[in-house]
């Protein structure tokens, strides 16, 4: 989604994100006593190590100035740099951004980068402000944040209602604010830029296709092929296109998408690109989508379908309706899509998560190819990317599989002990300054 489209967008529903952090501290908890996690190590990492909170003045368009409030939470960065995204929504508070800082972390590190975890952003619902105010807030937020990030620091990348475009102005400002001879040896401070501007080729669908690959390898593993499976996705912005893209190409057929304005269904199918196409014309909105039918957002999750994708905010899939929902895989291309208690209801079904910080890790693999990019002064092709995207896929998703068989453990646990295990070698292998 562009910040151009974002702009357009009608006025975006307020969602409860309320309970993720209690939701990423049980999932955290429930791994940590499964691998006998060390005490002092557990200590650390149930906290954040900064958690950064700006208030900044902004001259709107009107002339008059408005103050916001953005956040950069960055909860460890033992095996590196503070990674993870940069959201505007009504629903960013240090709460959200704690909880998916520290699922930064666990993603990072599951998928073996050298990277630590963090995630920000601005409680701000961006359709209400022109582009030229959306450039002006972001300048300054980054001004706001200043040496807080940094290329090798501390590295932002696109979340919710951001994009390339949103990166492109973080990095020309964070560049702009330092000494001339040190400004071009700062583009990797961002990740998720255009590609004339840094960006990998391919970074855009880097997650999408992460998901896609994800639910592939699960296909496989399961002597199953994608051709006539019918799914559905919540959320049809940078994640749940691209998926719906691959998907589709594979012989699947989405039957159901929701996004913030509506839900749609249709279950001869719905062409993907046709509602990329319309949903330029149409404010960034799925609504009214011809051959389509609208359907009640409160039943959206138990349309008839082989997989879910939820593709958009936290907490979606809960107590409420996990009992009802007809798919077999549910394939977290969002972060924190499923609660506790939701998945306790759907595993307990015999339904199969392929958990978010495996199945959405594509986006952060690709920034760190982004960022390794800049670093050496290289100029990789697509081809190249998405080969590597895949092998990284491949390696951590069979991790993760064989992990969950070998322990008899479900996949979530079994991608959060992997990951948590990492992180404890890295503290035992270094010990606690002084
Ligand atoms: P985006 O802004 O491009 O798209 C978000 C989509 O969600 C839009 O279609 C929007 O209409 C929809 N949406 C918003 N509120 C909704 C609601 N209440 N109900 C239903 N739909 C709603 O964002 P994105 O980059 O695609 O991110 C989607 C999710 O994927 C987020 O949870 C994000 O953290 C996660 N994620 C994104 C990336 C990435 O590279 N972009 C990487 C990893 C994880």
């Amino acid at each position: 989604m562009t910040i151009a489209t974002a702009n357009l967008k009608k006025v975006t529903k307020k969602v409860p994100v309320r309970g993720m952090m209690d939701n990423v501290m049980e999932q955290f908890n429930s791994a940590a006593g499964q691998i006998n996690l060390h005490p002092n190590i557990r200590k650390i990492l149930s906290i954040t190590n900064n958690e950064i909170i700006v208030n900044f003045p902004v001259k709107m368009d009107n002339g008059d100035v408005e103050i916001f409030q953005g956040y950069r939470v960055q909860h460890n960065n033992a095996l590196g740099p503070y990674k993870g995204g940069l959201r505007y929504h009504p629903t960013v508070d240090i709460d959200a951004a704690r909880a998916l800082a520290m699922w930064m972390t666990w993603k990072t590190s599951l998928a073996g980068l050298p990277y630590g975890g963090g995630k920000g952003g601005i409680k701000i619902d961006p359709s209400k402000y022109s582009l030229s105010e959306l450039e002006r807030i972001t300048r300054r937020f980054t001004f706001a944040l200043a040496d807080n990030i940094g290329p090798e620091h501390d590295i932002p990348a696109p979340d919710v209602n951001t994009s390339s475009q949103t990166m492109a102005w973080i990095a020309d400002t964070y560049m702009s604010t330092r000494p001339p001879a040190e400004r071009t040896a700062n583009q990797h401070v961002v990740t998720g830029k255009p590609d004339g501007s840094g960006g990998l080729e391919g970074r855009d669908r880097a997650t999408g296709y992460g998901v896609y690959l994800s639910i592939k390898f699960w296909a496989d593993k399961n002597e199953t092929s994608l051709k006539d499976k019918t799914f559905i996705v919540q959320g049809f912005g940078n994640v749940g296109y691209w998926v719906a893209h691959f998907l589709e190409k594979d012989g699947a057929k989405l039957v159901g998408v929701q996004d913030a304005f509506g839900s749609i269904h249709n279950p001869k199918g719905i062409t993907v690109e046709d509602l990329f196409k319309y949903i330029k014309i149409n404010d960034g909105s799925i609504v009214d989508f011809p051959n389509s039918n609208a359907v009640d957002k409160n039943i959206f999750f138990t349309l008839d379908c082989d997989i879910c994708i939820p593709a958009a905010l936290g907490n979606q899939i809960t107590k409420d309706n996990a009992a009802k929902i007809k798919a077999t895989l549910i394939a977290e291309g969002a972060n924190g899509p499923t609660n506790v208690e939701g998945e306790k209801i759907l595993l307990e079904r015999g339904i199969t998560i392929i958990p978010d910080i495996l199945c959405n890790s594509g986006g952060v693999v690709g920034s760190y190819f982004e960022w390794l990019q800049n670093r050496n002064g290289e100029i990789w092709q697509l081809d190249e990317v998405m080969a590597k995207l895949d092998k990284k896929m491949k390696e951590s998703f069979n991790k993760v599989y064989d992990y969950a068989l070998n322990e008899g453990v479900d996949l979530r646990t079994a991608a959060f002990c992997i990951a948590i295990q990492r992180i404890e070698k890295a503290y035992i292998q270094r010990g606690i300054f002084p």
